[in-house]
């Protein structure tokens, strides 16, 4: 049996009111359960962004539940929200969101240090993960000197610093042409085989291919599901020429 690591019922989120009002998210029931990869596909507009806010706490759900190994999400305060996303979550953006002034190693190592890891640990601990990620060799370079697959590997491993129950990524190959695609990709590919529970957004089919799971999203609602078979790189990806 398999143990649910993230659940939403009845979620929704509404942004302004009357003749102005949206539902990004609208009446959301999502299982993940531990291990799982989940791709969610959908055009834009259609509240991707805002589910993941709401999985992440990032932001606050306008009805329903979220709840992350057990334990509401949606009712918490600031602090302990705080802290779930420190400690839970590990987020990846499309934009990376990389501190332009610090080193790889010394952005990998701020999660755990905020977390109160003594500085020797959260450095050896960034160190294995930029190996993990294949940057080893780029560990003092800034961002600014390292391509945008590089940039956004940087980024995975960041999310990784606190063994987060859930890594949750938006479009995170949306500012990467081909090649860095790939790169992330493997990266991805590597998390699942690993057991690292991952819900990702994405646009491109390479990356949902991933997946176990391939959620189809319209006007803030889950409208299809498909389950991939074959492992990590299934059917589509079989369909995109992805195969070895
Ligand atoms: P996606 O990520 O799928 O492109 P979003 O979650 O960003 O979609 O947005 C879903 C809907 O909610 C869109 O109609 C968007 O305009 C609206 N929306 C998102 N954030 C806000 C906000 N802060 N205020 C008002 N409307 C918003
Ligand atoms: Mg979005």
């Amino acid at each position: 049996m398999s143990t649910t690591v993230l659940r939403t019922r009845g979620l929704r989120k509404e942004y302004g009111r009357g003749a102005t009002l949206v539902r990004a998210v609208d009446d959301v029931d999502l299982d993940v359960a531990a291990g799982e990869t989940v791709a969610v596909m959908g055009p834009s507009g259609c509240g991707k962004s805002t589910l993941l806010q709401l999985l992440g706490g990032l932001d606050r759900p306008s009805g329903g539940e979220v709840t992350l190994n057990g334990r509401r999400v949606d009712g918490s305060g600031e602090k302990a929200l705080a802290r779930i996303r420190r400690d839970e979550i590990g987020f990846v953006f499309q934009a990376f969101h990389l501190m332009e002034e610090l080193t790889a190693v010394e952005n990998v190592e701020f999660p755990a240090l905020m977390a109160g890891r003594s500085p020797r640990a959260a450095r050896r601990r960034a160190l294995e993960l930029l190996e993990r990620v294949g940057l080893a060799e780029r560990a003092r370079f800034l961002p600014s000197a390292l391509s945008g697959g590089q940039r956004q590997r940087v980024a995975v491993a960041r999310a990784l610093s606190n063994e987060p129950s859930v890594v949750l990524a938006d479009e995170p190959t949306g500012n990467l042409d081909s090649a860095a695609t790939i790169e992330v990709l493997r990266l991805f590919e590597e998390l699942h085989r690993a057991g690292q529970t991952l819900v990702v957004v994405t646009h491109d089919a390479r990356i949902a291919a991933t997946a176990d799971r391939l959620i189809s999203m319209r006007d803030g609602a889950f409208v299809d599901e498909t389950r991939l078979t074959g492992g990590t790189t299934g059917q589509l990806g079989a369909l995109v020429g992805l195969e070895d």
